[in-house]
């Protein structure tokens, strides 16, 4: 019997407990309750890492790519590039591309160097710098060009790239190192501007070895097939 009165006893507490228990849960407590809770977080979520994410490397710009992307956004014509007034133009046929094969050097030092040779003077019609003689992609002038004079960089047994290919020169030497984004930036809106000017082809821009002479100029980091490509993509556009 003592039994049975103490589980009675017992079940009797736990009634009351449960009733005490559940009390605490009505509206008002509820509301209570809610108060104890942290504010809302317009702030955002906290990242609670204790190493900051590593930011991926900045891409390599490459020559190559920066042909292939390349997008002429510049195409005024510096009045240097026309003829002089009254000076018949010449019909060129061919635009051929040179490396200088010296790390430096600028349109005046080519000339000395030419003269001392024997030939007139530069042998090229233009040059494009590579930043040591003159700034980096800067496209000097030479003075065969404003009097539309033969050139003298290609010599074949015809002779037919020197009379009329325009022979252009980049500062550098493309066996060993690439030229740079900008003499490649400046190299496509002058080919660009001549092949369009003087109704060239793409075909018709050749590298110095694809004149039939034995020379590895304008260097094997010269694509001649993807400046093909990117003066036909800017003379689509136009
Ligand atoms: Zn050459």
């Amino acid at each position: 019997m003592a039994c049975t009165d103490l589980r009675r006893s017992i079940v009797h507490f736990c009634v009351i407990l449960m009733m005490v228990g559940f009390s605490g849960l009505g509206c008002e407590s509820g509301a209570s309750s809610s108060s104890t809770l942290p504010g809302p977080n317009f702030a955002g979520p906290v990242i609670t890492s204790s190493t900051p994410p590593i930011p991926p490397p900045p891409p390599v710009a490459s020559p190559e790519k920066t042909v292939s992307r390349f997008q002429l956004t510049d195409r005024s014509v510096p009045a240097s590039w026309i003829p002089s007034s009254g000076v018949p133009r010449r019909d060129w046929k061919w635009i051929v591309i040179h490396h200088s094969a010296t790390p430096d050097g600028g349109a005046a030092r080519f000339d000395k160097a030419h003269k001392s040779k024997g030939w007139d003077e530069l042998g090229y019609h233009f040059v494009i710098g590579n930043g040591t003689d003159t700034p980096d992609g800067m496209i000097e002038v030479g003075s065969r060009w404003p009097v539309q004079k033969h050139g003298a960089h290609a010599k074949t047994p015809d002779n037919r790239y020197n009379e009329y290919g325009i022979g252009i020169c980049l500062v550098g030497n493309f066996d060993l190192t690439r030229p740079t984004e900008k003499q490649m930036a400046s190299l496509i809106r002058l080919v660009t501007y001549l092949a369009d000017e003087y109704r060239i082809p793409t075909t018709n821009i050749l590298g110095h070895s694809m004149t039939g002479k034995s020379t590895d100029c304008p260097g094997k980091f010269m694509d001649i097939q993807a400046l093909r490509a990117a003066v036909a993509r800017q003379r689509k556009g136009r």
